[in-house]
């Protein structure tokens, strides 16, 4: 049925459960000869916002119209995304390997965390209140949206189940709330199966030898 309506196929595997986990697994393959930037543009930037919902698509075709217009404004956040995606990087690669995270890349995500801070503010609900930022329009706010929800990760009691993808290529970073703790691939479709398959092969091989 043509609606009319464009529904865009989702573009990023959002599978960490967390949405700067999943930003950071924009650069795919990161430890093989071959990295995969998932982040070319700022529209790269902004559909992933999109698809992890935190930014809304009407707001999102706002800010992509606007860098389109200020063409080095758009180069210059998304190279900022791409420095807070890589302090993510260091620290939560020391978390996952429970090591102290190194002072630069803690050092360079608090000055994101502030930056977002400073654009945020409570807004009362019925009866509750929520975080909303305050200027929605502005071409950073996917960062801003990243830089909170991971200082909230960091600060909660979830950081004990931030992993890594079991497999040395992979490498994705995932938040495991599976019941006993023990989930080992960032998907068992991609990552899980082919370890299977690695597995069984190897056995075959061994029992045919
Ligand atoms: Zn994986």
């Amino acid at each position: 049925m043509e609606t009319g309506q464009k529904s865009q196929p989702q573009t990023f595997d959002l599978v960490a459960g967390n949405v700067c986990l999943d930003f950071i697994n924009t650069l795919d393959d990161r430890f093989s000869d071959h990295p995969k930037e998932l982040l070319a543009t700022y529209g790269d930037l902004v559909r992933f916002g999109v698809e992890s919902r935190v930014i809304g698509s009407k707001q999102a075709s706002q800010v992509v119209r606007r860098a389109h217009a200020a063409k080095d404004q758009g180069r210059a956040v998304l190279r900022k995304a791409i420095k807070l995606r890589e302090a993510l990087h260091g620290v939560f690669s020391a978390v996952a390997g429970h090591r102290r995270a190194e002072a630069r890349s803690l050092s360079a995500l608090n000055e994101f965390i502030q930056e977002s801070a400073a654009h945020t503010r409570l807004v009362e609900k019925s009866e509750s209140f929520q975080w909303q930022m305050d200027s929605t329009s502005s071409l950073e706010t996917v960062v801003w949206a990243i830089a909170r929800a991971a200082g909230e990760l960091l600060a909660s009691a979830q950081l004990q189940y931030v992993r890594m993808c079991s497999s040395p290529t992979c490498r994705w970073f995932f938040l495991d709330t599976s019941k006993g703790h023990q989930r080992r691939w960032c998907d068992m479709k991609l990552c899980g199966n082919r370890e299977k398959a690695r597995k069984f092969y190897k056995k075959r091989k061994n029992e045919s030898a």
